[in-house]
């Protein structure tokens, strides 16, 4: 397969988004491929980079090259119009260039358009059950778990119980995906703790939240209903998650 046709790609590849048979493509492809591995190399640095920091900052080698262009574009005295000064003008451009790409890319990757992402939301249920900050408000009662989150949020998310079907609720808690205020319910099943994310869906997305996506171990399932996404995370095997993602969809009030 061609360079391009596999660069259109490759931001797939990286968060596991291919297929199968197009994933062993890519992989056949940049084994012998320099430039494409290149690119990829540099995805995955600019990705981690962006997810360290948490804000936007450009990557240290990127910001070392644009301060060297610049200092080649400014000339430092006299030598300012020698064949260093042009090299350092293309040496400039070429690196703004870069950095316009990376920034765009940066931001389309953190728009508001994107449904809540996988990561982010296996974060937070990981990060939930480390720092022992599991509930807020610890209760087996829907009635003292439903009113805690008045005020808290803009919207007021409904709290099942559902015991019968083996589900306990442990309680709820304020999280923050995107850097919004989420409700998170948090249920058991046996030994394995499943976290339900809440928050109010996008009007803006038009991407429909995925269904079933497995990751790092965890099980995740997401669905839209009355204006909110809703966000299942467990290591609870998928067969039993499915389930409770269908009684707790099936039994959520009609608005
Ligand atoms: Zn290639």
């Amino acid at each position: 397969m061609p360079c391009e046709e596999m660069q259109q790609k490759i931001e797939a590849y990286l968060d596991g988004e291919l297929t199968l048979s197009d994933q062993r493509d890519m992989e056949e492809h940049l084994a012998q491929c320099n430039r494409c591995s290149a690119v990829l190399h540099n995805l995955r640095a600019l990705s981690a980079s962006v997810k360290k920091v948490g804000t936007v900052t450009a990557p240290i080698s990127l910001r070392r090259k644009i301060k060297s262009g610049l200092r080649e574009m400014t000339g430092e005295g006299a030598d300012a119009f020698n064949w260093r000064h042009l090299l350092g003008v293309g040496v400039g451009s070429a690196v703004f260039a870069s950095f316009c790409v990376w920034f765009f890319m940066t931001f389309t990757a953190l728009s508001p358009l994107q449904p809540q992402p996988t990561e982010e939301l296996i974060a937070a249920h990981v990060r939930s059950m480390m720092v022992s900050h599991l509930t807020d408000v610890a209760s087996s009662d829907k009635h003292t778990v439903k009113p805690w989150f008045n005020g808290k949020l803009d919207f007021s998310p409904s709290v099942l119980d559902l015991q019968e079907h083996g589900y306990q609720l442990v309680g709820g808690r304020l999280d923050y995906l995107q850097k919004q205020p989420v409700a998170a319910l948090v249920y058991k099943h046996r030994a394995h703790i499943i976290n339900v994310f809440i928050r109010r869906a996008d009007s803006a997305a038009t991407a429909k939240p995925a269904g079933y996506t497995h990751q790092q171990g965890y099980n995740l399932i997401r669905w839209r209903k009355d204006g909110l996404d809703y966000a299942l995370v467990s290591d609870l095997n998928e067969k039993e998650l499915r389930q409770m993602a269908v009684l707790l969809e099936s039994q959520l009030a009609p608005k």
